[in-house]
């Protein structure tokens, strides 16, 4: 359904497994002083001297993660390495550094690959991360995306999942469902476009869904915001799932349960308005609709006052004992426990 705009099309083969990595990294520099070693040796070398390291993994399989029906190849970089950027930061972490690995059949391009590695660029200079390495190898059906990243934080500024205690305050960033409801646009349209070809969609009405979709951000601002508010959560993780299997993790691992409100969940008004055209709940996509990478945290009640007037910050409910469970109070006032329905689940 994308126009193809790289109409010339340069077998891999052409250039070798050797010419084509020094093609497509030859733009990246370093940045960090911990980088103390890039691309172009069997290993990179960091150095974060005192600094706690950080490490996370995700792999991207073309037709279970990602359809290039729809998604820009310069999208699919950006988004690949931000998805695991918002896994560093979920920890009170900076990243620093990210190695991407892929694997391509024979049907992509040189200039496929290209794009994908402007949109990994341009993450990473909008991050401030150094691309320090990779590998690049075939695949015979397909693409297959794996991007581990790389972060320093000071031992004490750490959060993990498990710190949550009774009464804590459970905190959400931006608003939720977008990502998922962008997708639901994307699969609609590509339906279409199945029927007939020459239609036009007009996604103007979606834009904000389909950007949440196919460009989310990952929030290194808030792990600043928080970090100057003098505020260090007690538990945080990133919401990749669904609000309501991170809260669940945030609950186990922390020993602790919560009441979440149902009203308190933000919401963008063209996710209310595209919940009610698709005929869904927003509150059920907000809990089960995936991939919008805001950051879910718990904090002590004393720093309420630090972040109450922050518009990027909502408190949707607290933390209770273990005994009580973990529930969403509904608009009508009832308590309804919260069960994991992630991604999968919900769209099945
Ligand atoms: P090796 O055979 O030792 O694995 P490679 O030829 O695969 O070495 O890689 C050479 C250098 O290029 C290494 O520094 C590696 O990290 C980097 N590299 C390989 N593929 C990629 C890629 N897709 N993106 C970024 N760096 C890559
Ligand atoms: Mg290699």
């Amino acid at each position: 359904m994308l126009e193809d705009k790289n109409p010339q099309r340069t077998s891999l083969e052409e250039l070798g497994e050797f010419g084509l990595i020094a093609h497509l990294t030859q733009n990246f520099e370093l940045k960090h002083l911990s980088s103390v070693k890039g691309i172009g040796d069997d290993a990179a070398v960091l150095d974060f001297a005192s600094k706690m390291t950080v490490v996370s993994t995700d792999m991207l399989v073309e037709g279970v993660h990602f359809d290039l029906a729809y998604m820009p190849l310069k999208h699919l970089g950006y988004k690949s390495v931000i998805v695991n950027l918002s896994d560093i930061y979920a920890m009170n972490a900076m990243a620093t550094q990210v190695t991407v690995s892929i694997a391509v059949s024979n049907r992509f391009p040189l200039e496929a690959l290209e794009e994908f590695y402007e949109g990994v660029a341009m993450a990473c200079k909008l991050y401030k991360i150094d691309l320090v390495g990779g590998d690049t190898t075939s695949s015979t059906k397909g693409m297959i995306i794996s991007v581990t990243s790389i972060g320093e934080a000071n031992q004490e500024d750490l959060v993990y999942r498990s710190g949550a205690g009774p009464n804590d305050l459970l905190v959400v960033t931006g608003d939720l469902g977008g990502a998922y409801l962008g997708l639901q646009v994307l699969e609609r349209e590509k339906e279409v476009f199945k029927v007939n070809p020459s239609s036009q969609p007009d996604l103007e009405p979606y834009a904000y869904l389909v950007e949440r979709q196919l460009k989310p951000e990952a929030r290194k601002d808030i792990v600043e915001l928080l970090y100057n508010l003098k505020v260090k959560p007690t538990s945080m993780i990133d919401i990749s799932d669904g609000l309501s299997s991170e809260v669940l993790h945030l609950c186990k691992q922390s020993g602790v349960g919560c009441n979440l409100f149902e009203d308190k969940i933000p919401l963008d008004p063209s996710v209310i308005s595209t919940t009610e055209e698709f005929q869904m709940d927003s509150t059920m996509v907000a809990l089960s609709g995936g991939e919008d990478y805001e950051l879910l945290f718990t904090i002590a009640q004393k720093d309420f006052d630090k972040i109450k007037a922050n518009p990027n910050l909502t408190v949707i409910g607290h933390m209770t004992g273990e005994t009580e469970g973990a529930h969403i109070i509904t608009r009508a006032n009832t308590k309804i426990p919260i069960t994991a329905q992630g991604w999968n689940s919900f769209k099945s």
